[in-house]
């Protein structure tokens, strides 16, 4: 526990130092506690919630299948599971009343499946099912089954209050979708942010086609937004990124790159501010772009690159008006705007594009570069530092670049993890 000087200047009196005593001792059981549930749960198969398989237990079972599958030529599925809206349950009704739900709907998706299919608890409220032998016809089937009964399950809490429950599911199949056990949980995962965003309480195929969903006048957005529930822009941030691997914790990155820069450039607190509202929310317009085209490989078509460069208008949408974000929006609006003029949207070019976004654009970059991508190998920070060198001036305001390359160097940080 880390104390500094009282606002008031005078020195800590010995009743201070007596509850920071207290305070640490009961953090620092709690830690202790903490770690050790997480040790003993490391050594269970099982979940102590739910009873099913546990995350662990089904890489193992998932792995097993992939090379059953391999060997004998065979099919099966993978289903992702996730509770819609669930937060909004522990929010009305507890946590503890959220846990017996979720007890109960493994109950429900267990009179389900075969003896032969495996159930387990991905983490939180999202569950997967291996269905061996299974194609994606026979999958969907499955699915449908277990949304519908989802559906049309009486829930009550323990309090005997009437919930109902309603759940997304992705479905990847073997080897159509995907060959590998990384690949199979990503596709899966993708299918069940389709799912999500097409309005939840369904059942989506990973190959379902996502291009109907370009937004050709900002529909899809539109939609999302009218939903009450996504209307929270933090919902909607963490929700893009909980769904996409590529930008899983990107934002959270962002924001702990950008305030060190704006620490070494000594801005203002109203700038930092800015800047860190902006690195946070900067890619929320992403909400409206379809997994397929994000984690695309390969060219994109002109329609998907629209589909991409409206990105940071839909912030536009979502921000005005709003006292807190007003000053980020032009951060925001322009993060992809170029050094030499031929960035997006507006193609302003130098010391036209508003200060705070030529350090996003940096930051984002630099990012991108030593993280993992579906189109690119991952640079090493040394690579990707040449790399930012190399863009100096044509994309990124060299002097930045500079800033940001003395930090990396200075700080001495381990390689950027994946
Ligand atoms: P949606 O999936 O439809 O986007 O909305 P959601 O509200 O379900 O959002 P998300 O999947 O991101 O969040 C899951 C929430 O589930 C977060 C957490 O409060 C809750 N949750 C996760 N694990 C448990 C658990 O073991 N018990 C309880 N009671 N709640 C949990
Ligand atoms: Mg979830
Ligand atoms: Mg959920």
């Amino acid at each position: 526990m880390t104390v500094g000087n009282k606002r008031n200047g005078e020195p800590f009196s010995s009743d201070d130092v007596d509850i920071l005593l207290t305070l640490s001792v009961h953090a620092a059981v709690a830690i202790d506690n903490a770690r050790f549930v997480i040790e003993i749960e490391k050594h269970a198969s099982t979940d102590g919630l739910t009873g099913c398989l546990n995350h662990r237990e089904l890489q193992g079972y998932l792995d097993q299948e992939v090379e059953r599958a391999a060997r004998y030529g065979k099919e099966f599925s993978f289903l992702m599971i996730d509770v819609d809206h669930f937060k909004f349950i522990n929010d009305a009704h507890g946590h503890p009343a959220g846990d017996v739900m979720l007890k109960n709907l493994v109950g429900v998706i267990h009179g389900l499946i075969r003896p032969v299919d495996l159930l387990a608890r991905y983490g939180g409220e999202e569950f997967s099912v291996i269905l061996p032998e299974t194609n994606r016809e026979g999958a969907k089937r499955v699915a449908e089954r277990i949304r519908k009964a989802v559906d049309e399950s009486p829930f009550t809490t323990p309090q005997g209050h009437p919930v109902h429950l309603s759940v997304s599911i992705g479905i990847a199949s073997f080897p159509l979708d995907a060959n590998t056990r990384s690949g199979l949980v990503n596709a899966a995962d993708q299918a069940l942010f389709t799912a999500k965003g097409g309005g939840r309480n369904q059942c989506c195929y990973y190959s379902e086609t996502p291009v109907s969903l370009i937004p050709k006048d900002q529909s899809r957005l539109a939609t999302l937004l009218q939903d009450p529930m996504l209307k929270s822009l933090a919902d909607l941030a963490s929700g893009i990124e909980a769904r996409n691997p590529y930008y899983r914790d990107h934002s959270q990155r962002v924001l702990q790159l950008g305030t060190r820069m704006a620490e070494a450039l000594d801005l203002g607190e109203q700038d930092i501010r800015s800047l860190q509202w902006a690195s946070l929310f900067h890619d929320i317009g992403m909400a409206s772009v379809p997994e397929a085209i994000l984690n695309k490989w390969g060219p994109l078509t002109l329609e998907e690159r629209e589909a991409i460069r409206a990105h940071p208008h839909l912030a536009e949408v979502l921000f005005k008006g709003s006292v807190r974000f007003e000053s980020a929006l032009p951060v925001v609006l322009h993060h992809h705007e170029r050094y030499d003029g031929q960035g997006y949207p507006k193609g302003l070019r130098g010391e036209e594009i508003p200060f705070l976004a030529r350090v996003l654009s940096v930051i984002d970059t630099y990012l991108a570069l030593v993280s993992v991508r579906p189109y690119q190998p991952r640079f090493t920070r040394e690579e990707a530092i040449a790399e930012l060198r190399r863009s100096a001036g044509t994309q990124l305001d060299p002097r930045i670049v500079e800033v940001l390359v003395g930090l990396l160097k200075d700080s001495g940080d381990p390689e950027p993890r994946s």
